[in-house]
């Protein structure tokens, strides 16, 4: 059964009060407290109220896990299971996602901030569709056979890394676990994952219910806690073979440092960005370009890597679109993240609110308008609220323009040239996405082509979806290409076998 309802929110207050959260950490199939019986407090963003307690690992702990996958790797009970069997247990999980999804949903609202809308009706769905996708590709992927000499037989196949650590945000703590789980397990590696820790908690249901469905011990390791003990131990460990990050530049560095003083182990990461929305002149439906741009920096409160934090609009188009844009924000009501008329939810918490404010007064200070929001909002709440804000006279060499805020704020920049605005499009420091607006083809193809982004939407926000690879050039990432079959190359090695054939006697 799928439950995929989103309550009213009435009924939303009664569940949460109903739900039976997991707050230990899964570790051999066992649920478990941290071995020095640690635990942490993690917060609703929407009231700033204590949700729970959850147990806070350490290296100790993360110790324990990757002994417990390097063991699940070395036996073989998850790579060498059948692809079939493999793929039947995965669709178990996803199925069991699905079926749990208004439960699910739940949690990730009240621990993240984000609406009840996005949580039971997207993010849940995608989360479950992601691990779906990757199983039923399992059986579908062959290797190759060389074109090697008479008397030769070379075979090129892929094998599973061995252990994979998985470092995740708290921007879609679900989605983001599904899209390292999804290829790492389906390329028959073993896993140990550690959530941000203001968002624990959706995570560690999903991982029970992997065991539900089937996961034998050891193959899935939920180790939770902070970033610079439990983050820093998984990146640092000599017996795990490959990392997958998704979060900041920083930290992303981190893990190529950790990487290089301890086993060479591969990295793979997911960063952060600044990605440029282009509107030319010759577009006609403002209304429509709107409605996009407003999903591609207000969605999620703006905490999403690939926002789209610069609006490059062309001077004749400028003040209109700013008019259509104020008029779409009446479809994106800011509130109670549990109450489904909610488009905008809370921040993730008040550092990172007071860390969005002080972008505000800088964009203040360098000079740029304020159109719309700029303040904090809901404060009798106890919530961290901050509405769509939207600076016009921005230029691209501000830190607004420049630095990622992850938050719901909006950069508007005019141009008037093409060459101009591609210019302006390419010079960040970044390069995950950018869209693009136009009727004139060859301009679309020409831009799309130009642009130093891993993703282009043209006529459209976009991150593709579960068929295509998403990935950054320059401080966006490398190696990190979540989804698609480009990422099930990412967890595996290459193996060549060369076979000398007898002669005919
Ligand atoms: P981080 O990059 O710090 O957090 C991402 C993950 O890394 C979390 O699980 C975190 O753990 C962990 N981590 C933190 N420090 C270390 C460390 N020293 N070693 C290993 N792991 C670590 O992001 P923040 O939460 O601090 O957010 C800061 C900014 O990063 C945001 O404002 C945004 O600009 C960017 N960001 C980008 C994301 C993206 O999707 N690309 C997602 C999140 C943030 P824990 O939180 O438990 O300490």
């Amino acid at each position: 059964m799928t439950d995929t309802l989103v309550p009213a929110a009435e009924a939303a207050r009664a569940e949460v009060a109903a739900l039976r959260l997991r707050t230990q950490m899964l570790i051999d199939g066992q649920f478990r407290d941290a071995l020095d019986g640690t635990r942490f407090t993690t917060h609703n963003p929407a009231t700033g109220q204590p949700i729970a307690d959850v147990a806070e690992g350490g290296p100790a702990d993360v110790d324990v896990a990757v002994a417990a996958a390097r063991r699940a790797a070395d036996d073989g009970r998850w790579s060498r299971v059948s692809p079939g069997d493999r793929k039947r247990i995965l669709i178990r999980w996803a199925d069991l996602i699905e079926a749990n999804g208004r439960e699910l949903g739940l949690i990730e609202t009240i621990d993240a901030g984000k609406p009840i809308v996005d949580t039971v009706g997207l993010d849940m769905p995608e989360t479950a569709t992601c691990i779906r996708w990757h199983a039923e590709a399992i059986d579908k992927l062959y290797g190759q056979v060389a074109p090697s000499p008479e008397g030769t037989i070379a075979t090129i196949t892929q094998e599973p890394c061995g252990v994979v650590g998985a470092v995740i945000p708290w921007n879609y703590p679900a989605q983001m676990a599904a899209w390292k789980l999804g290829p790492a397990l389906a390329t028959g590696n073993t896993v140990v994952i550690k959530p941000a820790s203001t968002t624990s908690l959706s995570l560690l249901r999903i991982a029970e219910l992997g065991a539900e469905a089937g996961l034998p011990d050891g193959v899935l390791n939920v180790v939770t806690g902070p970033g610079d003990t439990v983050g820093e131990a998984i990146g640092r460990h000599p017996d795990i073979d490959c990392l997958a990050f998704t979060g900041s530049t920083e930290v992303g560095r981190r893990f190529l440092t950790y990487a290089a003083e301890s086993n060479l182990k591969r990295v793979l990461l997911e960063l952060g960005g600044k990605s440029p929305q282009i509107v030319f002149d010759d577009v006609t439906d403002l209304a429509a370009v709107a409605a996009n741009v407003a999903v591609a920096i207000f969605w999620n409160m703006g905490e999403n890597c690939s926002a789209g934090s610069r609006l490059i609009v062309h001077r004749s188009k400028r003040a209109a679109l700013l008019e259509a844009i104020q008029a779409e924000l009446a479809n994106w009501p800011v509130g109670d993240p549990l109450d489904p008329a909610t488009k905008i939810g809370a921040l993730i918490s008040r550092g990172h609110m007071e860390r969005v404010l002080e972008y505000i007064d800088i964009g203040r200070a360098e000079g740029a308008r304020v159109v719309t929001g700029g303040q904090r909002i809901l404060e009798e709440s106890g919530g961290w609220f901050i509405p769509p804000t939207v600076f016009d006279g921005v230029r691209n060499d501000m830190r607004i323009a420049r630095e990622e805020i992850f938050g719901p704020v909006l950069s508007v920049i005019e141009f008037e040239t093409e060459t101009e605005a591609l210019a302006l499009a390419n010079d960040t420091p970044y390069g995950l996405a950018a869209s693009l607006y136009t009727h004139d083809f060859d301009r679309a193809h020409r831009v799309a082509r130009d642009l130093k982004a891993g993703v282009v939407g043209i006529n459209a926000y976009s991150e593709g979806d579960m068929t295509t690879p998403f990935g950054g050039y320059k401080l966006s990432g490398f190696g990190g290409h979540d989804k698609s079959v480009h990422a099930h190359g990412q967890y595996t090695e290459t193996k060549t076998v060369w076979i000398q054939l007898r002669s005919a006697g």
